[in-house]
């Protein structure tokens, strides 16, 4: 109240001025010229209050706050100062608004999904980059028209027309493989939102799992149903009241190889999967790579039982690296090279700091060789050029799938040289900060 009042303070003073002043010439000079004075007084207010209110509503029109009014009445001043803090704050609050929608916009369109915001009858409201490029969305010129329009597949078509969106719609919009995994999001009553996110890669790697347990469920069944059948001749013998162990020796062998190739095969996957999940324990050592490199050999050599001359020319080299996963991948490149060279043949390892600073690792035979086409799949799992070879040997199909996971650990290379018929070479080259000096060990 008292505030009201002093605002009203100025004009009720000019009022009482205004009153009096009448009054006065009232009795000085007669009753109409006191009338006078107070009608010309009263409109000299009304007009002062009409010109503040036609500058307020010039303002109104274009309420820039470099243009405000000013006012020298202390209630048409206060009028202008609250009007112009409003402004102000709704100016800051519009700019805090507009930066906000533009950050959210930026975000949405790093967001690697296509993103659409549709109105409830299907009209673009809004898409992200990745989303135009999905559906050839043009960009703000086509906002506002209908998705459907730039749906051209009739599956996907009828699918957004049915309206049960459940579960997302697998969309392989072209020739090319790629999949694109469709949803629809009720928003509210009035917006929709339609998310296609890219799935070629998950996709890939479902198939690669698929086929994956398909090869380990078929690898495993060949030995077990050998080894069944054995075990049922058994029991069928046993039965039968024949005391000659039916379990020959040739018999219980083919057992013993069988449950082998089944350890083998499981001892690869452990490694593998050791490998892939990076599991491996151990911290990276400093040892003697020509020293472990004449062990394998020797090893090797050993397994060969004198059917093919195993060499191992090194120079002393050592390096800081996971020493059991080199010693697999070394073991598996010299197996390899045995197995597939046939007996009389040759294996050479040797092991060298090539001049640019590598390491270099080389396994060379003078076995079977290997085409071409098939050189860029060796490293797949459960890839083999030739099946039954591989199998007859004792093969699990893993062996250059863990050399590559633990060429991949250590940031090596893995180069293969092959020509069918004479011989192939596998080197390994690890990256010269693998290689540690005489200063580096004193250090
Ligand atoms: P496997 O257990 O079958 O040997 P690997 O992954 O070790 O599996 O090798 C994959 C395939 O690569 C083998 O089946 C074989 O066909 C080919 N291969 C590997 N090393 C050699 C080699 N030294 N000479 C010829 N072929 C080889």
């Amino acid at each position: 109240m008292l505030k009201r009042l002093r605002l009203m303070g100025s004009s009720l003073f000019r009022l009482v001025l205004l009153v009096c002043a009448a009054l006065a010439v009232c009795g000085l000079a007669g009753p109409e010229w006191g009338v006078g004075l107070l009608v010309v007084g009263l409109f000299a207010e009304i007009l002062m209050h009409l010109n503040y209110i036609a500058r307020l509503a010039q303002w109104l029109e274009n309420p820039r706050l470099e243009n405000a009014p000013s006012a020298r009445s202390i209630l048409w001043s206060e009028i202008f100062y609250r009007l112009m803090k409003n402004r102000k704050a709704l100016d800051k609050n519009t700019e805090r608004l507009a930066q906000r929608e533009d950050r959210y916009r930026r975000i949405l369109a790093a967001i690697p999904e296509g993103i659409i915001l549709t109105k409830k009858d299907w009209a673009i409201n809004w898409c992200n980059g990745n989303a135009a490029k999905m559906f050839g969305i043009g960009g703000e010129e086509d906002f506002g028209r209908h998705l459907f329009a730039f749906v051209h597949d009739p599956n996907l078509l009828s699918w957004f027309k049915a309206g049960v969106f459940d579960a997302p719609y697998l969309w392989e919009p072209d020739a090319s493989g790629r999949m694109l995994r469709v949803s629809v999001i009720a928003v509210d009553k009035k917006s929709i939102l339609v998310l296609a996110r890219d799935t070629t890669e998950q996709e890939r790697l479902d198939a690669m799992r698929r086929d994956f347990v398909a090869n380990v469920s078929h690898e495993l069944r060949t030995p077990l149903t050998v080894l069944r059948g054995f075990l049922d001749m058994a029991v069928d013998g046993a039965e039968q009241g024949g005391d000659k162990a039916v379990l020959q020796t040739q018999h219980i062998t083919l057992m013993r190889a069988q449950a082998r190739r089944m350890e083998s095969l499981l001892s690869d996957l452990l490694i593998l999967s050791r490998l892939e999940t990076g599991s491996s324990t151990k911290p990276k050592e400093t040892f003697s790579l020509s020293e472990m490199l004449a062990a394998v050999t020797g090893e090797i050599s050993l397994m060969a039982k004198g059917t093919h001359t195993v060499t191992c020319r090194t120079a002393p080299i050592l390096i800081s690296a996971y020493a059991d996963e080199v010693r697999s991948a070394v073991a598996n490149l010299l197996t390899n090279a045995v197995r597939y060279t046939p007996a009389g043949g040759r294996v050479d390892a040797s092991c060298s700091i090539t001049p640019d600073g590598t390491v270099a690792v080389v396994v060379r035979d003078n076995g079977i060789g290997i085409a071409p086409e098939h050189i860029p799949r060796l490293t797949e799992r459960f890839y083999r050029v030739d099946k039954s070879r591989s199998r007859d040997t004792g093969g699990t199909g893993l062996g250059l799938a863990i050399v590559k996971h633990v060429v991949l650990h250590h940031n090596a290379r893995l180069t293969i040289e092959s020509e069918v018929g004479k011989g192939s070479v596998f080197s390994i080259i690890f990256p010269s900060s693998s290689h540690v000096t005489a200063t580096d060990e004193a250090a």
